[in-house]
């Protein structure tokens, strides 16, 4: 028998889009072993009990308010005894944060290969996202096999001359997990809403962690958040808050606003169906810049960059940036000529982990897949 195929991840983001490759590994009775690292130890623990997957090995290095750089330091001193090659014939890690770059710094010095999953995204502005843009460069040069969501992450590793042999196009496994949790129908957008006393009214889901955002830009944020509340009682606007002592800090500006709702961080069963329901999500989050088209909802990006252009050109969504007035502005405007979006394939449909787990067998195995 081969040796296992190793999947390590640390945040929610990360687990959400391996578990759908975890379940297909299972379900093709290829071994596998799972390193969580206990980046967001609690986000993604609820990811894994949604999916059903237990770790092997859950590591415990995160202190209070720790910086990226620590660690990276406790990552890269812990990992090399459980990623070898006496372990593991390969490893997949998945994205651009600081647990995926350890692990594959650490297999690629111990001659063991690396998968990225999710290869290819690029802002071409190294602050923004920071440190991720930098983080998901270096894994393309440590890596020897390369998911690319769409055709666009193919182009920008092919300009950085990564091998086209070595580059598989799969879509985002994002999209297959959105349709397990579709699937299960654990709640219904209606459910959702009255939950939320959303009533008749316009539904806003608004989410934000990113590291550039804190200070200023998270003011400015929450100040047009605020004004849009206050102009229009019968919007109701949730906020499930990021636990980063940044967001928590800046977000008790909104606390005493009635229609708005502050709440803690949703398990994904409930998250899916809240982005379903909402009628827009303004968010600088990743990963629901992919989830917001397939499911019909439109999506503004604070932000003033985005390595996921595909949504823009979808139509799908829009880069409204951070700045107070252009906020108000953009959310008004779209809600007096709002029709609603249709679901769109933009990132994926749903079979990313059949065509991932399809490559990898073939790498055990030593037969070569190439794509045009
Ligand atoms: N998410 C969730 N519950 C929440 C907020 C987000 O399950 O209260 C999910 C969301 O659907 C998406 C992922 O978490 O799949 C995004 O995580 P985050 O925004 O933290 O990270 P990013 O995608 O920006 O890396």
């Amino acid at each position: 028998m081969s040796k296992p195929i190793t999947i390590l991840f640390g945040t929610r983001p990360e687990a959400i889009k391996l578990a759908p490759i975890i379940l297909e590994l299972k379900k093709q009775n290829i071994p596998y072993r799972v390193i969580h690292t206990g980046q967001h130890l609690e986000l993604a623990e609820q990811i894994l009990s949604a999916f059903d997957i237990t770790p092997d090995h859950r590591l415990k290095l995160m202190t209070e308010a720790q910086q990226p750089l620590d660690l990276l330091q406790k990552l890269l001193s812990t990992l090399p005894d459980l990623i070898a090659p006496d372990h593991t014939g390969l490893l997949i890690v998945q994205g651009d944060t600081t647990s995926a770059l350890a692990g594959a710094l650490t297999a690629h010095h111990q001659k063991v290969k690396v998968a990225h999953l999710e290869a290819g995204l690029r802002s071409y502005d190294r602050m923004q996202p920071f440190p991720e843009e930098s983080n998901r460069t270096l894994i393309s040069h440590l890596a020897d096999l390369h998911f690319a969501p769409t055709a666009g992450a193919r182009h920008n590793l092919l300009a950085e001359n990564i091998d086209p042999d070595t580059i598989h196009v799969t879509g985002n496994s994002v999209v297959d997990a959105l349709h397990f949790i579709l699937d299960q129908a654990f709640v219904t957008p209606g459910e959702i809403r009255q939950k939320y006393d959303a009533g008749e009214g316009k539904l806003i889901l608004l989410t934000t962690h990113r590291r550039e955002n804190f200070g200023k830009p998270l003011e400015e944020i929450f100040g047009a958040i605020r004004d849009i509340a206050e102009e229009h009682p019968e919007y109701t606007i949730l906020l499930p808050s990021h636990p980063n002592p940044n967001v928590q800090q800046a977000v008790k500006a909104l606390r005493q606003i009635p229609n708005i709702h502050v709440i803690d961080p949703l398990t994904y069963e409930e998250f899916v169906p809240l982005m379903a329901a909402a009628d827009l999500i303004l968010t600088d989050s990743g990963g629901i810049q992919e989830e917001a088209p397939a499911l019909g909802t439109p999506v503004f990006v604070l932000r003033n960059k985005t390595e996921r252009p595909e949504l823009l050109d979808s139509g799908a969504g829009k880069l409204i940036g951070t700045n107070k007035a252009r906020i108000i502005e953009e959310v008004t405007s779209h809600f007096r000529r709002h029709q609603a979006n249709e679901r769109l394939e933009v990132f994926g449909d749903g079979h990313t982990a059949e065509r991932v787990v399809r490559v990898l067998k073939a790498e055990v195995l030593g037969i070569k897949i190439t794509q045009p």
